[in-house]
């Protein structure tokens, strides 16, 4: 069967994550304020249109489900081997019990403000997806004082 190929090379995940921010920030209505702290010089062997795809859904996420003018806030971090990048939203955040069914096809919660919004629910799992073929894990944590932040980690050199 046909399924996307991935097409992997060394990239400046930095310089990756801060143009994607950038677009992200430049799109017309954008109803959050994003503040970024992204450590330079990280590189991973990475599709950069599959990785793009995914930060973009996790973003568009972090927007859709939390207020008005709340702050999204996104952190890239090497420590030892291990890349770290994380998504941090003001929103309603994500119970326990549905962290893990999230990422389930077309799974959406039955609360009001996902039923209020557009979605397939295919969105975590394409991220999920992605997230797989780089080796890496991803967690939903939850923001303090309210909302869900999306950890990602991958092996570095
Ligand atoms: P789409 O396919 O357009 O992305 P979607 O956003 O509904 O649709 P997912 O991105 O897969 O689908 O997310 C699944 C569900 O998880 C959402 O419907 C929403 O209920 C919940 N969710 C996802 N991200 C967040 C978030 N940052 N804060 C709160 N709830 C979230
Ligand atoms: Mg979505």
């Amino acid at each position: 069967h046909k399924g996307y190929s991935f097409h992997f090379e060394e990239v400046n995940l930095s310089a990756l994550v801060r143009l994607i921010i950038q677009r992200f920030q430049s799109a017309p209505g954008l109803k959050n304020k994003i503040e970024s702290n992204l450590q330079e010089g990280i590189f991973l062997g990475a599709d950069k249109v599959a990785f793009s795809l995914m930060l973009n859904n996790i973003l568009e996420n972090a927007s859709k489900y939390s207020p008005e003018n709340s702050i999204i806030h996104i952190r890239l971090q090497k420590t030892e081997s291990r890349i770290t990048l994380t998504i941090a939203d003001e929103g309603n955040g994500i119970p326990d019990h549905e962290k893990r069914k999230v990422f389930q096809k077309f799974y959406r919660l039955g609360r009001e403000e996902t039923r209020n919004t557009k979605g397939t629910g295919l969105g975590l799992y394409i991220v999920k997806y992605i997230v797989e073929h780089h080796h890496g894990k991803i967690f939903i944590l939850d923001n303090s004082p309210q909302g869900s932040v999306f950890e990602i980690t991958f092996q570095g050199e």
